[in-house]
C-alpha cells in the first residue's frame, strides 16, 4: 500500500478525531502498534465473513498470536475458522521465495477447502521484503478462477483502527458492487412494502445479532449483509443495493459507510443494539431513513409490544440488580451503548472507559451520565481499581485483558468485549445481560474469597 493512500484513510473526514488532529485520528507512530497492528486491524475485520479463507502471508507467528480471538458466530460455513499461513522461514526470506509460497498456498486451500473466495494478509516480513501480493493474488485468481484478494495491511503501516480501515477500503473497492441481491421471495410478500439495508460493523459476537433479525423479518426488512458478521462473500459483493446502512462500530469502518453514501447514495447512521432505549431507537432510525410512513407504523407497533414483553420479563432481575454501581472499561460505541444498556437495568455506571472512543461517543456518554461523567482515557490496573474503590462500584465490566486486575483484586467480573460468550445485543439480549450480571455478583465465591481461610483462624 502506497503512503499517500494511508495518509487518505488516516486523514477521514467523517471521523471526529481529525477536527481535533492536525495529523489525523491514527498517525502511526511509535508503540502505535501496541494493543493490536494494522494487519490484526483488517483481519479481525474481515475474519467473521464465514465463507471465505483467510490466509495470513507472513511468520507463523502473526496468525499464531491472532487467530480466532473474536466470538463471531456463523450460520453456516466455518472456513474462516482455519488458520492459513504461508509460515515464512528465515530460508524463504534469505532465498526470496516468499511470493512462490503464496501462490502454492493458495492454490492448496483452493483445492482442499473449496472456499468461495481466499483473502491474503500481508504482514510486516513480506512487506519489508517487497513481495507483490497484488500480482501474486491476481495470478492466482486467473489460475484458480476465484476471487483472491489482497488485503495490504502490515503490521507497521500503523494501528488496528488503519487496518480495520484498509479493511473496508478493499472491500469497497474490490468486492461491494459485483452482484445483484437475489429477489425478494413470493412467500414474503406480506401486504408491504418491502426493504433492503446493512449494518457496517456488526460482528455477530456470540451470535448476539441474531437476537435483532426476526424482529427485521417480521417488518419486512432484509438484511443483504452485516460486514462482517455471518456474512458471505456474495452478500458483501451486493452491499451497494441496501436502501440504508447502519454503522454499529462507529470508528472501525466509518470510512466505508461514508463512502458507500458518496458513490450509491446510501444514508447511514451510527446505532446501537445495545439496551432498551438504544435499540429502539435504531429500529426507529431504520424506518425513518427508509422513509416508509407505513413500516414507521408497523415499527412502533413491534417496539411497543417487545418493550412491554421485556418489562414483565426484567422486574426480577431489576430487583435483584437495584443500587449497583459498576465500573465500565471499554473502548468505541460500547463505552456509551454500554452505559445506556446498565442504566435501563437500573445500574450505576461511575466511570466509563474513553481510550477508542470518537467525540461524538464522548458526547452520548455526556447525554446518559451528566457533564460530570468521569471517563477514563488510560486504563491501567492502578487507575482502574482505584476508580472502582472511590466510588464503592460493586463490579468491573471490561475486557478480557483487565479479567486478571479485576481476579486478583477479588471483584466480581464481567467481560464485555469481542471475546465474550454471552449475547447482549438487542431486547432478548438484555435479559442475558441481567441474567450473567446477577450471576457475577451474587456467585457464593466473593463471600468465600473475603473470608479467612480456615488454617488462620
Ligand atoms: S504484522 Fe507485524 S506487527 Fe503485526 S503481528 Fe505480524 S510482525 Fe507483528
Amino acid at each position: 500500500m502506497k503512503g499517500n493512500e494511508i495518509l487518505a484513510l488516516l486523514d477521514e473526514p467523517a471521523c471526529e478525531h481529525n477536527r481535533k488532529q492536525k495529523s489525523g485520528c491514527s498517525a502511526p507512530k511509535p508503540g502505535g502498534t501496541v494493543g493490536g497492528c494494522a494487519f490484526d486491524g483488517a483481519q479481525i475485520t474481515l475474519m467473521p465473513v464465514a465463507d471465505v479463507a483467510h490466509l495470513v502471508h507472513g511468520p507463523i507467528g502473526c496468525v499464531g498470536s491472532s487467530w480466532d480471538n473474536r466470538g463471531s458466530c456463523s450460520s453456516g460455513p466455518n472456513i474462516n475458522r482455519l488458520g492459513f499461513t504461508t509460515d515464512l522461514s528465515e530460508q524463504d526470506v534469505i532465498m526470496g521465495r516468499g511470493e512462490r509460497r503464496l501462490f502454492h498456498a493458495v492454490r492448496h486451500i483452493v483445492s482442499h477447502y473449496q472456499p468461495a473466495a481466499v483473502f491474503v494478509y500481508n504482514t510486516c516480513v513480506p512487506a519489508t521484503e517487497g513481495d507483490d501480493l497484488n500480482a501474486v493474488c491476481a495470478a492466482a485468481s486467473v489460475a484458480m478462477k476465484l476471487p483472491v484478494i489482497a488485503i495490504d495491511a502490515a503490521g507497521f503501516y500503523g494501528s488496528k483502527n488503519l487496518g480495520n480501515r484498509i479493511a473496508g477500503e478493499v472491500m469497497l473497492n474490490q468486492v461491494m458492487g459485483q452482484r445483484e441481491p437475489a429477489p425478494w421471495p413470493q412467500s414474503s410478500a406480506g401486504g408491504f412494502r418491502h426493504h433492503d439495508i446493512c449494518l457496517t460493523g456488526e460482528f455477530n459476537i456470540a451470535g448476539e445479532f441474531w437476537n435483532v433479525l426476526p424482529l427485521l423479518d417480521e417488518l419486512g426488512i432484509r438484511v443483504l449483509c452485516t460486514l462482517a458478521g455471518d456474512a458471505r462473500f456474495a452478500e458483501i459483493q451486493t452491499m451497494h443495493r441496501a436502501e440504508v446502512n447502519m454503522l454499529v462500530c462507529s470508528r472501525a469502518l466509518i470510512n466505508v459507510a461514508r463512502q458507500m453514501e458518496q458513490r450509491w447514495q446510501i444514508p447511514w447512521f451510527e446505532g446501537s443494539f445495545y439496551g432498551i432505549r438504544e435499540m429502539s431507537a435504531s429500529l426507529r432510525q431504520i424506518a425513518r431513513l427508509l422513509k416508509d410512513e407505513d413500516l414507521q407504523q408497523r415499527t412502533e407497533r413491534l417496539i411497543a409490544r417487545e418493550e412491554a414483553a421485556l418489562e414483565l420479563e426484567l422486574a426480577p432481575w431489576r430487583e435483584r440488580l437495584r443500587g449497583r454501581k459498576v465500573l465500565l472499561y471499554t473502548g468505541g460505541v460500547k463505552s456509551w451503548s454500554v452505559v445506556s444498556a446498565l442504566q435501563d437495568l437500573g445500574i450505576t455506571v461511575v466511570a466509563t472507559g474513553t481510550r477508542k472512543s470518537t467525540e461524538e461517543d464522548k458526547q452520548r456518554i455526556r447525554q446518559l451520565m451528566g457533564d460530570e461523567a468521569l471517563m477514563l482515557e488510560e486504563g491501567n490496573a492502578r487507575l482502574l481499581l482505584d476508580t472502582l474503590y472511590r466510588f464503592g462500584a460493586d463490579m468491573m465490566i471490561a475486557g478480557g485483558r483487565n479479567m486478571y486486575t479485576a481476579y486478583k483484586a477479588r471483584l466480581p467480573f464481567l467481560d464485555i468485549n469481542q471475546e465474550r460468550e454471552h449475547a447482549f445485543a438487542g431486547y432478548r439480549g438484555m435479559v442475558e445481560m441481567a441474567r450473567q450480571l446477577c450471576l457475577t455478583l451474587e456467585s457464593p465465591v466473593w463471600r468465600q474469597v473475603h473470608s479467612t481461610a480456615p488454617w488462620h483462624e
